[in-house]
């Protein structure tokens, strides 16, 4: 317990330091990216300068899509909870998952007949779980099988002596699986740190998995993650039933984006 507390204490110092400076520096790449669009349009300009401004434009619209994922990071912005039809979400972004993962991935998806309401913010479930689909697809890269699968669990006093953070009671739980090269102790052991990542630089941020632990502790939910080398991954998101009466359903926008590089 101890050391989630230290754990969430380094999260929010982290958070709150990367929030501040993605937020001025958002507002100074505004301002360049903003004289170089201008700069760009200019007829007199010759061939050569106006190739090296797109080229410098091309950069700072790429640094300002870093600073967004920072501040969405640091969680500047608030959680939209509403009632997601979760049965939905998942086919959708199996989906998604399909047509984006490549001939290699086999995607597999398992719903049971009535899955309990849940209300949360949307998009951040959906980003998510694309956070968990990429983190699967670089664990295979000569292919291999992406499971997802929801269901509803309810954590009983048992189950909590194992895992003293948890809250008793109901959650729909949505596992993403694999069965791709798996995580040793000294990697599991620190997935969940900001900035931790075993990718080269460029690809990997190290903020996937930190973003999605946040997403669940502040949506009243978990996050657990079981894996073994050689065999695989699963990473189980448990987001709590939303209590009462559930509000009508929101229809989900479809998703017809791709995944990210
Ligand atoms: P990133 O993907 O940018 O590295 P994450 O926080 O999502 O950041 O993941 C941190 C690290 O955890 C990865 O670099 C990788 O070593 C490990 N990891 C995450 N998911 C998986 C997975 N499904 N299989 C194997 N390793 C994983």
């Amino acid at each position: 317990v101890e050391k989630q507390l230290r754990q969430a204490q380094k999260m929010e110092a982290i958070g709150q330091l990367t929030g501040g400076i993605a937020h001025d520096f958002n507002n100074l790449l505004t301002i360049v990216l903003g004289n170089l669009e201008m700069i760009v349009e200019q007829p007199e300009l010759n061939t050569e300068v106006r190739s090296m401004a797109y080229e410098a434009l091309a950069s700072v619209r790429r640094g300002a899509s870093l600073t967004r994922r920072l501040l969405a990071f640091s969680r500047q912005q608030p959680l939209e909870p509403r009632s997601v039809d979760m049965a939905h979400m998942v086919t959708d972004m199996t989906g998604l998952f399909r047509r984006s993962l490549g001939e290699t991935i086999q995607v597999q998806c398992t719903l049971p007949p009535k899955l309990w309401p849940v209300s949360v913010d949307a998009s951040q479930l959906e980003n998510a779980l694309l956070n968990l689909a990429v983190n699967a697809r670089d664990a295979m890269p000569s292919g291999g099988v992406l499971g997802i699968e929801a269901r509803n669990v309810t954590l009983t006093a048992a189950d909590l002596a194992a895992h003293p953070e948890a809250v008793a009671g109901d959650y729909v739980q949505i596992a993403v699986m694999d069965s791709g090269v798996g995580m040793a102790r000294e990697v599991l052991d620190h997935v969940l740190e900001p900035f931790f990542t075993t990718k080269p630089v460029g690809k990997g941020t190290g903020l996937g998995l930190s973003m999605v632990y946040g997403f669940a502790r502040q949506s009243g939910g978990h996050l657990r993650i079981t894996s073994e080398v050689g065999k695989g991954s699963t990473v189980k998101l448990l987001l709590p039933r939303q209590q009462g009466e559930a509000r009508p359903v929101e229809p989900m926008p479809m998703l017809t984006g791709v995944m990210p590089r």
